[in-house]
């Protein structure tokens, strides 16, 4: 548990002995009061982190002094991630501050409440005293109205928080395509391609619909390369991921699989239907001028090699890109330029290899 689930039943007075208790550990042990050193002496008294607590418990019992090392060592590996991190992200710290603020606007909010019942509570029993009812509700009218106004404040702050929030899950969401891209060409990157795979075979096998793959490889492209430099190099490989996500449909996955071998996921698509894509590709690529950007000077065209494999219900996604990649290597084989497709028989040599008690 860390300090974001404890605030489900935040209460100002534990928090604050909490707090003081804190600060008391800090004083008798000597350690600086720094942001880290308090959030780490908060989640010690706080006790919710019991590796945090049996650790410094012993480092106690070992009279060790607690250094700029010590602490800086127990604060990465007992609370940086539970107060930093959110299923492995980062939190950016405007977040943290976020959350902060609209902590600090909710403990207002509540001991408003607080004082309002209080309030309450004070004129029922003034009336009960027989005191002038006007007074007490006098009274009474202008609690309400300054917690009111306070009320109108916090609205409008946790109004701003939530304005700032959503910029945040904005720029999130373009941090999270950025992690799925291939910075090159940008289309879809080696995890997101097995992302992508892993959840397509899986929903393949549950609707019982088709799915197949094909793979590609840019020919003799080490010699393209050397003759007219990386960076043209670059722009070929740029060219042939373009056009390979321009042959598939929305739904389906371009994926960059290795340096110059490019992936695209065909599913609800049978192996004939996706050698025609693969050989449209292939035909696309062959027939494209490349010009050198830099001179204008025509350099000819690259050419690719391709590997079609469809997914047999309960092949691995492994095995499934094996049998792309042998088809492809077929392809080099018989002379590059080709599109080759794999054979299904080789699933079941594949099975029959790792099952010893097959017969
Ligand atoms: P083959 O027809 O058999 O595929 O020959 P090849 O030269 O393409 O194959 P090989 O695997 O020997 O070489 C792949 C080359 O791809 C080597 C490397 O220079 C190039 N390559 C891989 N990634 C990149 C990249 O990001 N940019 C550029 N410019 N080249 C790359
Ligand atoms: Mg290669
Ligand atoms: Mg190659």
């Amino acid at each position: 548990m860390s300090l974001l689930h404890a605030e489900e039943e935040f209460d100002i007075d534990y928090a604050a002995s909490l707090a003081g208790r804190s600060v008391e550990l800090m004083a008798k042990n000597e350690i600086p009061a720094t942001p880290a050193n308090f959030t780490l002496w908060f989640n010690f008294a706080l006790g919710t982190i019991p590796r945090l607590n049996k650790t410094i418990y012993a480092l106690l019992a070992n009279k060790r002094k607690f250094d700029r090392s010590v602490n800086k060592g127990l604060y990465d590996t007992f609370v940086k991630q539970q107060v930093g991190a959110l299923g492995g992200v980062e939190i950016p710290t405007e977040i943290n501050s976020i959350i902060a603020n609209a902590r600090d606007h909710l403990a207002v909010a509540i001991s408003d409440n607080r004082s309002q019942i209080q309030a309450l509570d004070q004129v029922s029993s003034d009336l009960d005293r027989g005191q002038d009812a006007a007074v007490a509700i006098k009274r009474l009218q202008s609690e309400l109205h300054d917690a009111t106004s306070r009320a109108a404040r916090t609205e409008a702050r946790l109004a701003e928080s939530s304005a700032e929030l959503a910029k945040i899950k904005e720029s999130l969401a373009e941090a999270e395509l950025r992690s799925k891209t291939d910075a090159l060409t940008g289309i879809a990157n080696r995890h997101m391609l097995d992302q992508h795979l892993r959840s397509s075979l899986i929903s393949a096998m549950e609707h019982g619909t088709p799915l197949s793959v094909f793979m590609l490889d840019i020919d003799h492209f080490k010699q393209f390369n050397d003759r007219h430099g990386h960076q043209v190099g670059d722009q070929v490989l740029r060219l042939v991921a373009s056009v390979l996500r321009s042959c598939v449909r929305d739904r389906d996955l371009a994926a960059r699989y290795g340096g110059e071998e490019l992936i695209a996921i065909l599913a609800g698509t049978e192996l004939e239907e996706c050698r025609d894509v693969a050989e449209r590709v292939r035909a696309k690529i062959s027939g494209a001028k490349i010009t050198k950007r830099a001179t204008g000077e025509d350099i000819g065209a690259v050419t690719v090699s391709i590997g079609v494999a469809q997914f047999v219900p309960g092949e691995a996604a492994d095995t499934l890109i094996r049998r792309c990649d042998v088809a492809l290597y077929e392809a080099k084989k018989q002379g590059r330029n080709r599109t080759v497709v794999a054979d299904a028989a080789d699933v079941a040599l594949e099975r029959n290899d790792t099952s010893p008690q097959s017969s």
